[in-house]
């Protein structure tokens, strides 16, 4: 049985004063030990989120990180800067950072390779536009997608610690969701893929979340598919609509 997981992207959004009353103001209603929830701040709130975190069951995550371990690579920050403030997850691939940013399929596979060798979880985010689904292309694209992210990522690593988002770019923060049934068929075919790239084993173990505009109204007809284990939460995540959500049921 796999274990839902449900996290925030807060983006770019609060100070860290700010992010800190907030936090604060949930934190002791998230106790629960059937959901992992995950929230990813911005990085000036990782250092202090790590301390308040502490003993919490709320797990800390990034929203991106870069591949090499250290050097001259001005303003970007190491899986080993992340491991030593407790990050246990981190966003990578998120359709913000492929089309605002550039972030490559390369990139994205070797974010998750780095984060991996460090026993820490990519949250890996697929997706297609509106455009490649209205043309009947989105399973093309989020195969290539999954393809590229895994690329010579060993199956244990895959069992241990990936998590695969599905975020139809027409979904995030539009506030128009994808049917719980388009949502399912996409996180089923992105076990298929995992299956036929490694084994079923390795199928079962993924983690595969939903993400594009989840509220606590739609939350728990997502969440009751077979194949969706999650959420990633983006605007919603940054309300008390999040602990609504964690607590879906
Ligand atoms: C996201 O950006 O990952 C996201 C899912 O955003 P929203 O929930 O606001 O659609």
């Amino acid at each position: 049985m796999r274990k839902k997981i449900i996290a925030g992207n807060w983006k770019m959004n609060y100070t860290v004063s700010q992010g800190e009353d907030f936090l604060l103001s949930i934190i002791d209603t998230i106790n629960t030990d059937e959901v992992d929830v995950v929230i990813c701040p911005n990085f000036t709130m990782l250092d202090r989120f790590s301390d308040l975190l502490e003993g919490k069951k709320v797990k800390l995550g990034s929203q991106n990180v870069y591949y090499e371990p250290k050097g001259a690579f001005t303003g970007e920050t190491s899986p080993y800067m992340l491991q030593a403030l407790n990050v246990k997850y981190c966003i990578v691939g998120h359709s913000e950072r492929r089309t605002l940013f550039g972030e490559t399929d390369e990139m994205v596979n070797n974010k998750a390779k780095a984060l991996l060798e460090l026993d820490m979880s990519p949250i890996i985010c697929v997706g297609e536009t509106l455009e490649q689904r209205n043309s009947g292309e989105m399973f093309d694209v989020v195969e290539k997608q999954v393809k590229a992210a895994l690329k010579d990522i060993d199956k244990e690593m895959v069992k241990r610690n990936v998590v695969i988002a599905y975020e139809p770019i027409w979904a995030i923060g539009t506030g128009v969701t994808a049917t719980s049934d388009e949502a399912e068929d996409m996180c089923k075919f992105i076990r298929k893929t995992v299956l036929n790239l490694y084994d079923k084993e390795t199928a079962e173990c993924l983690r595969v979340q939903y993400g594009g505009s989840v509220n606590p109204k739609n939350a728990a007809e997502i969440l009751s598919k077979e194949d969706i284990d999650g959420a990633l939460v983006g605007g919603a995540s940054l309300k008390n609509d999040f602990v609504s959500i964690v607590n879906y049921e």
